[in-house]
């Protein structure tokens, strides 16, 4: 009997995807988007013409986020002084959005894009009372994203004015 999840199989062809891509020399964040194919319809927080933030398809914790900078760059060694501002500065906007959104307590931050063909991207992961203080929840167990549309729009709403503040 087969008692892999169906969200496990996804991620699994999700991963293939994306390696068929690096073996390519195609990077799959730019690739996505360009083109929505990889990730399809995601969980969308907010998108402008430099940042996409959504949910994680398959996050380790409720509002585990995703922090995308358009342009393409391996990793957050190759960002500029400006980027890292600007990439920081829309961190902190999320950041602060999750607390006051999903009551979070805390919101780590974590940035890897280690390996082949990577596209810098910023995770967030919230942590709520009671949760256990600590590096493990970088490496909690992934689930499947439940009423991701509606997590998203939740965020987005609070998220709305702190933007709508920055714009000149
Ligand atoms: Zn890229």
């Amino acid at each position: 009997m087969n008692t892999t999840p169906s969200w496990e199989e996804d991620r699994h062809r999700l991963n293939q995807e994306i390696e068929a891509l690096r073996e390519r020399g195609i990077c799959y964040s730019c690739h996505d988007l360009a083109t929505g194919s990889i990730f399809g319809q995601q969980a969308l927080i907010h998108e402008d013409d430099q940042f996409k933030v959504v949910l994680d398809q398959y996050p380790r914790m409720l509002g585990h986020t995703i922090v995308i900078y358009k342009p393409h760059r391996e990793d957050i060694s190759e960002l500029s002084d400006e980027e890292v501002k600007s990439l920081f500065q829309r961190c902190l906007q999320v950041i602060k959005v999750l607390k006051i959104a999903l009551h979070a307590e805390k919101v780590y931050l974590n940035t890897m894009c280690d390996g082949s063909i990577n596209h810098v991207h910023i995770q967030l992961f919230p942590r709520y009372a009671g949760d256990p203080i600590g590096s493990k929840r970088f490496v909690l167990p992934r689930g499947s994203l439940e009423n991701g549309e509606e997590l998203a729009r939740q965020i987005r709403y609070a998220l709305l004015p702190i933007l709508e503040r920055q714009e000149p």
